[in-house]
């Protein structure tokens, strides 16, 4: 008999086409190239295969499949993450890819959530809500016209789209279908009892949409997931201000919190440099606040209470400041595109850090990038930013290294960043939403080990053969 992991490349094809039909399993190298790389400077290896599913049904048979035969397999959204994910690093392996999944299962205003399959792509799922007048309090990352629910889901995406009032993409969910990594197909939140309906996620015996909440896929593939939903908003206010220090711009946003100002999203440009080119006043903090309220009154009562303690503090409202907030605020899906178009390609990092650790971030980012590296000899360039997240005094903070994506200026980007997420992890304590490899190698070897090793004790009860996502978190 032929040993399980000794089965030819072209036998899983074979085996796959049964399942999910030729036309939906890709295997001549050119169609596989693409598979190689996300949106990182991280390339993985060309796997043997790539496989869409089209249900719950075929994703559980094709996990059980590589249970049996012995190969491994890698989810695949919209192929966008930035961190080295959706792409395989191992031999040996099939890609899954979710993007035929992509129906709108339910809008239920009774229980106001929406259940999708993982592969429906933000952009669509925003325009559909928008028809009913609805849409979900966090309305996707930036990457909402290509990544998909189940990824985002998986990263645990966070940006400033809603982010500050509503949390992140962690927040919206209410409940999961899940295949595990043996091929089994389980639901959790309120939906694990049948009769219950999908309505609440922390029940039933805890929080287990969360076991997969930013674990990256590697302990279930989802298939299907409902989120809150929220009406669209009738009143908008949107206000720019620039604060000569620190001191005072995070007195300003602490304030905004502890007062419960909270709005649909606070944005801070952090140093000189950024607020100089956003808004031509130099400061050491600057910030965009989006009001947004079912309202008029209470639009225009929580404005006026967040511009007087700006005043209070000594803040300036630079010209034209609600219009380009507007602007800024309405580009939301296309800022960091087309910031890539005009700088290049980015490489990301993103991560929590408490509000008050911005100063000393930012002006490392300043020495780290130019004065360490002079990254604009290889014409390399950097952007900072940070959004206050979850109605707490932290933020996502993001810095961007472009690069043009050649060879050569990729393999060194991609030193620069590396470097850069040890060194912040290690120096700052900064954690990831999202993750992918590059986060795993300067997260995983600097965590308490008997975290580390929790979460291997999880992977190997949930994936005896580490079927699912290898190496991508242990
Ligand atoms: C221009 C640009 C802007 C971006 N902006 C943001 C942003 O604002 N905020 C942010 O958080 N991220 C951002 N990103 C990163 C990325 O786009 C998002 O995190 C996005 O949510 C990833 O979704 P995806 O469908 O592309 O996932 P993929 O890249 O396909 O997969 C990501 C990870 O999730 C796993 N996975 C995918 N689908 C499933 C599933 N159904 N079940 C289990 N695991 C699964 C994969 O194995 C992989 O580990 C940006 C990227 C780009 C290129």
């Amino acid at each position: 008999m032929v040993k399980k992991s000794q089965q030819s490349p072209s036998e899983i094809v074979r085996q796959l086409e049964k399942i999910v039909g030729r036309e939906n399993v890709a295997s001549d190298t050119v169609d596989l190239l693409a598979y190689t790389r996300d949106a990182s400077p991280m390339e993985g290896v060309v796997p043997m295969a790539v496989v869409k599913v089209g249900d719950s049904l075929e994703c559980s048979r094709v996990l059980s499949l590589a249970n049996e035969l012995g190969f491994k397999v890698y989810v695949r959204g919209g192929g966008t993450s930035a961190g080295g994910g959706g792409i395989a690093f191992q031999p040996n392996s099939v890609i899954l890819d979710t993007t035929r999944m992509n129906r709108i299962l339910e809008i239920d205003e009774r229980n106001m959530s929406v259940t999708v399959q993982p592969g429906v792509i933000w952009s669509t799922l925003n325009e559909e809500l928008a028809k009913r007048g609805l849409r979900v309090p966090f309305m996707g990352p930036e990457s909402a016209y290509g990544a998909t629910v189940g990824g985002s889901i998986a990263l645990a995406s966070m940006s400033s789209q809603g982010v500050t009032e509503s949390g992140g993409t962690f927040n919206q969910v209410l409940s999961l279908e899940v295949v595990l990594p043996t091929g089994e197909i389980t639901r959790v939140g309120s939906d694990a009892l049948p009769t219950a309906g999908k309505y609440a996620r922390v029940c039933c015996g805890g929080d287990f949409a969360g076991l997969f909440i930013g674990s990256m896929g590697v302990f279930g593939v989802i298939t299907e997931a409902t989120l809150r939903l929220e009406e669209l908003p009738t009143s908008s206010r949107y206000i720019g201000v620039v604060f000569e220090s620190w001191e005072q711009g995070l007195r300003f946003v602490q304030g905004i919190l502890r007062k419960k100002l909270t709005p649909k999203s606070l944005n801070i440009t952090p140093g000189r440099k950024s607020t100089e080119s956003s808004w031509g006043v130099a400061g050491e903090c600057g910030c965009r606040i989006v009001i947004e309220e079912p309202d008029d009154g209470i639009a225009s009562r929580k404005a006026e209470a967040i511009i007087s303690m700006a005043r209070e503090l000594g803040g300036v409202f630079p010209t034209s400041h609600e219009q380009n907030v507007e602007n800024w605020w309405k580009k939301m899906f296309l800022r960091l595109v087309s910031q890539e178009r005009e700088k290049g390609f980015a490489a990301h990092a993103c991560h929590w850090l408490p509000v008050w650790r911005l100063p000393e971030i930012a002006e490392d980012a300043e020495k780290y990038f130019h004065q360490t590296w002079g990254v604009e000899e290889y014409g390399m360039k950097v952007s900072i930013g940070a959004y206050v997240a979850d109605q707490r005094p932290a933020v996502g903070f993001s810095l961007f290294l472009f690069y043009r994506d050649d060879r050569e200026s990729r393999l060194r980007a991609r030193e620069i960043w590396e470097k850069w997420l040890a060194h912040i992890v290690e120096r700052y304590g900064a954690v990831p939403y999202w993750m992918g490899m590059a986060w795993t190698r300067a997260l995983m070897t600097r965590v308490r080990p008997e975290y580390r090793d929790f979460l291997r004790r999880l992977k190997r009860s949930l994936d005896p053969n580490d079927v699912l996502n290898p190496g991508m978190l242990v």
